[in-house]
Formats: C-alpha cells, structure tokens, sequence
C-alpha cells in the first residue's frame, strides 16, 4: 500500500474531460468505491456539462459492485453531504465536481457516511484498488439498484434556515451569483425564507458558465458588485462551482478579502461562543487570531486543506473540546453546530446574522475597522519542493519555525510560511504583516534564503 496519495488532491480527483477524466476512470473510482463500501451510495453533480456522463459512469461502478445508488442529481457539495449525513440509509456519497475550476474540468470527491469528505488513509486504500484493478464484482443476482431522489433539497434549505431566528433577514436586500451552479437552487431560497429581498444574477443552471467562470474573483463579481449598487442591496454573495465557498460584496460593491469575510462571521460566531477554539490552516491570516483573542478564544492550526480542518474540529470535539468555528481564508467555512465540511449556503445565511446584530450599519462601514493586513504570495519552481523547504529551515538558526505544513516562520510583528506544493514541482511562500515595509524586507530575507538555498 502506498502512504502518499497518487491521483487525489487535497478536495477529490480532478482533471480536463476527455483527457485525464473520462468516464473509464471515474468507473473505475465508482468499483474501487463499490468495493470498499456496502450498502447505498448517494450520487450528485454540479452543473458542468460533463456531470451527467461522468455520474452515469460512476453509478455504474457502484452498481457493478454491488452497491445501491440514489441520484440526487444536481445539488450544492454541502446539500449532498448534510443529507448523507442525516439520512442513516447512505453508506457514503460522491460528488461529480470540480469545484472552481474552469468549464473543461470535471472530478469527484468522494464523502463518507459522516458527511465529511474521504480522509487520506483511505483515499490511498481507494487508489491502491484503483491502480490495481482490485474491484469485488457482483454476480448477476448481486448488482445493485438505482432509484433517482433529485427532490431532496428542501432538507438542507431547512437545515439552514433553522439555525437563525425567523426573519431575521427582514429590511434586508441581497444580491446573489450562484454563478450557474448549483447554489442557484438553494442559496436565493434561503435568504428568501430569512426575511431577505433577494435579486440573482447568474441564477440559471448552465454547464458553460455564461456570465462568469466557476471561481469567483473580483473580476468575474464585475457584474455583482454593479447589481449590488442598482439595486441598493445590503450585501452580495458569490459562490464557486459546487457551493462550498461563498465570498462576498459590500454594500458598496467592493470584493471583501476572504481573510476578512472569516474574520467578520468569526466575530460573530465567538460571540456568542466565547472561549472555544478556532480551527484554520496555518496559512490564514493573523485577523482570525487577533479576532479569537477578543471573545477570549484559541487559533487551532493544522495543514492546508479543509479536510484537515473538518477532521482536526471533530477529533477536539472528541475530546470534550469546545470548538466555537473553523474554516480556510478561502470562504470556505465550517459552523460545528450543522456540519463537519464548508458550507457556502450556510456562509450566506451568516451574513445576514452578521448584519442583523450590528443594528442597521452598514457591511462596508463595519469591514473598514477591521485591522488591515498585508499579505505577500510567491511561488518559487524547485525540483524537489519537499527537499528546498529543509534547506530553507536549517538556513534560518534562531528563529521560531512551527512545522504543522512546510515551515511557519514566526515573529512578532510578521510570519512567512513556505510550504511545498501538492501538486506541482514549486513552492508557496506566504508572507503576512500590518506593515507593509515590514513584509516587504521579510519577503526579500526569504527570497534571498530561498534562492540561495
Ligand atoms: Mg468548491
């Protein structure tokens, strides 16, 4: 067995169809799935043109080897995962998505009986059947069936609106850009049943992504953020391809930086639990610390990747832990109270909590007294990544590391962090302080260690 994985990132496998994904390979992740899993397999899809050959392809997969599928069709990743969660029928699920990539892209993300996505113990167990062809075939009187439930959706709109009290969004206008994904028949009926005024843009389910491109930068929420003004809404919020992610506009229009969106519901959150702990990867901002310690909580940090996060939430939780919130400054964010994963939809209905304890101000006004921080991203090409960040490490005697992912250069007024890519032969270095000169000289003493290095 191997123990590093092969094929699966750090969210699923993806890649561009008809040449790394195809339906041959997705079949075979639906067998070797099939034959780790007995029971009922719930299937969904995001809204790519390729999701219905691709679920075809898995389904039969789970099917041959013996595995019932129940097709819940095209839904957010979040919406498939509470309902596997809370329906005790489901032995697993996948999801055909690739998240934020581009139309051409398509994968699967593999989710466990729990809701939480496939930690990379048996990822590698998946990809050892794979490679191997190893696939417990059923005998013809042992295939498994398949029934379509694509009318599921009400249990997770009503999951989340749960949370909040009734009308709480009343006043309130929003803007929403499912971004043609499957947000688009979730998030509007959320925000509608809090009490909302909701206006969409991009609302239409469409595999070709018209309007813009799955990931949603503040280029492509152009057009969000000219709504958000016309119409005279209180906020915007955008999501990625499969709606795990949420990201957001202010009342003026201006993109709000994910650091800050995390930090603004962070506020919000630990407010109301005071003193738990914080679960984000090391390559957040310094905000969500700074913010923790106001309601006298603790920053719990773990590796890049939000399956970390989720896991790491679940295994303090396990120890009779107090966990107040957890995320990645991506806006993908993690409320312990609903479920173990990102939730896009959940992030929405958020902020419209967030808005409605600060007593009628506006989103803007509260952004602009958050404290302000200045973040350095480099990429660097090597070879051998994993090697050059050890080298960078014995070349820095005297300074605080942490080592929870690459190496977490700590100091009081700044950190830089330089981690080895997964996926490609480089290295992400990360730089973060209030003062941008300072960050600026801390970028060119690791550039130069780098380099030398
Ligand atoms: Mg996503």
């Amino acid at each position: 067995m191997g123990n590093k994985k092969q094929m699966f990132g750090t969210n699923g496998v993806r890649g561009v169809v008809g040449e790394m994904m195809t339906p041959t390979l997705v079949l075979k992740i639906g067998a070797a799935l099939g034959s780790m899993r007995n029971g009922t397999i719930a299937v969904g899809r995001d809204t790519r043109t390729s999701g219905e050959a691709l679920a075809h392809a898995l389904k039969a997969g789970l099917l041959m080897t013996g595995c019932d599928v129940v097709d819940m069709g095209i839904l957010p990743t979040p919406a498939l995962q509470y309902i596997i969660k809370t329906d005790d029928r489901f032995a697993g699920g996948a999801m055909i998505t690739a998240s934020h990539n581009p139309p051409e892209y398509n994968g699967v993300k593999i989710i466990e009986a729990d809701g939480t996505e496939m930690a990379d113990d048996e990822i590698i167990r998946l990809e050892d059947r794979f490679f191997a062809g190893e696939f417990d075939a059923a005998a013809w009187d042992g295939v498994g069936t398949e029934t379509a439930a694509p009318d599921r959706l009400e249990e997770y709109i009503q999951a989340v609106v749960g949370h909040f009290p009734a009308g709480i969004g009343k006043g309130m206008t929003v803007v929403v850009d499912p971004g043609s994904g499957p947000a688009a028949l979730t998030t509007p009926v959320i925000l509608e049943r809090m009490g909302c005024r909701v206006h969409t843009i991009n609302a239409r389910l469409d595999g070709t992504f018209p309007g813009r491109m799955p990931e949603p930068t503040p280029e492509g929420l152009q057009p969000l953020s000219e709504m958000v003004i016309a119409t005279g809404a209180d906020f915007g919020v955008a999501h990625d391809g499969d709606a795990d992610r949420a990201v957001f506009v202010d009342n003026k229009g201006r993109y709000i930086e994910e650091n800050y969106e995390f930090g603004l519901i962070e506020d919000y959150v630990c407010s109301r639990n005071r003193g738990g702990l914080v679960v984000t990867p090391v390559a957040t901002s310094r905000l969500i610390r700074d913010i923790a310690g106001k309601h006298g909580c603790t920053v719990d940090y773990t590796p890049v990747g939000s399956i970390y996060v989720a896991r790491r939430m679940i295994e303090l939780i396990g120890q009779g832990k107090n966990v107040s919130f957890g995320g990645e400054g991506n806006g993908g964010l993690i409320y312990p109270d609903h479920q173990f994963c990102r939730d896009g939809g959940m992030t929405a209905a958020m902020m419209v909590a967030v808005l409605a304890s600060h007593n009628g101000r506006d989103l803007s006004g509260i952004i602009d007294e958050l404290p302000v921080y200045h973040l350095v991203k480099e990429k660097y090409h090597a070879p051998d990544p994993a090697a050059l960040v050890r080298a960078v490490e014995e070349a820095l005697p005297g300074e605080t590391i942490e080592k929870i992912d690459g190496i977490k250069i700590i100091r009081d007024d700044a950190w830089a962090l330089v981690r080895a890519s997964g996926t490609e032969p480089m290295i992400r270095i990360m730089i973060e302080s209030k003062d941008p000169g300072v960050a600026d000289t801390m970028y060119r003493e690791i550039m130069q260690v780098v380099r030398q290095a």
